[in-house]
């Protein structure tokens, strides 16, 4: 379902190059969980949004379904991303100044009505949350609501960064405990952090180092 080949990724900055991912192959099988784990700074960020179709490769090929992501115009990977794919962020990136359905129906407003929306949050405990705006929200309410942003179309793959970064244990228990529902329901999961959380969910964990793939 996801392949990374030979993924190599080099940002320019004014102080000269910084290689983010050196040589990267990956393959994740549709319906699989999979943390890729490393600590801050070996290239975890700049891989997931490598794969989400938000940071085109410096060389290698991206590839979801066998189509080459960046070989796609910006309007067709636009389209994959946002049909198939459902991202998860560390600061959750909820808009402040919306109540928590309308956020989970944001990209979707016209494609997913609002009952959809409402059983997906009854279903991640935010029924009674679904009016409130982000900032009357614990930490773990949030990312419960980010989730549900990112589940709200059915996506194929769910790509997760540091999902758990902010989060007490018992929430970030919570959190990866919906995660492994989305996988058990047929969904992939690639999940990236540098703690070790996550790992009894997960069908493979690929180390990450200094932008090598550790053996
Ligand atoms: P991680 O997610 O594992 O913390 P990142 O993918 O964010 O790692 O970063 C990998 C490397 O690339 C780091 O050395 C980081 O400083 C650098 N980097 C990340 N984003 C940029 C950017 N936009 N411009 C320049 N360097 C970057």
């Amino acid at each position: 379902m996801i392949r990374l080949e030979n993924v190599t990724k080099t940002y320019r900055t004014r102080r000269g190059p910084v290689n983010a991912l050196d040589n990267v192959s990956i393959e994740v099988a549709r319906g699989e969980f999979v943390v890729v784990r490393g600590p801050s700074g070996c290239g975890k960020s700049t891989l997931l949004l490598m794969i989400g179709g938000m940071l085109r490769p410096s060389s290698g090929a991206v590839l979801l379904d066998d189509a080459d992501v960046y070989a796609l115009s910006q309007r067709e990977r636009n389209r994959l991303r946002a049909t198939r794919v459902g991202f998860v962020f560390q600061m959750f990136h909820l808009v402040p100044y919306l109540t928590v359905i309308e956020n989970v129906l944001l990209p979707n407003a016209r494609a997913v009505g609002r009952d959809r929306a409402l059983a997906l949050l009854e279903q991640l405990g935010l029924a009674d949350r679904a009016l409130h705006r982000p900032g009357e929200l614990s930490a773990g309410e949030k990312q419960r609501a980010a989730l549900a942003r990112a589940l709200i179309h059915r996506p194929a793959i769910v790509l997760a960064d540091e999902p758990t970064g902010n989060l007490d244990p018992e929430n970030a228990a919570g959190v990866f405990g919906h995660l492994a529902d989305y996988h058990k329901s047929g969904g992939t999961v690639v999940v990236v952090t540098h703690g070790g959380d996550g790992d009894v969910h997960a069908d493979r964990v690929i180390c990450l180092r200094a932008g090598c793939i550790e053996a």
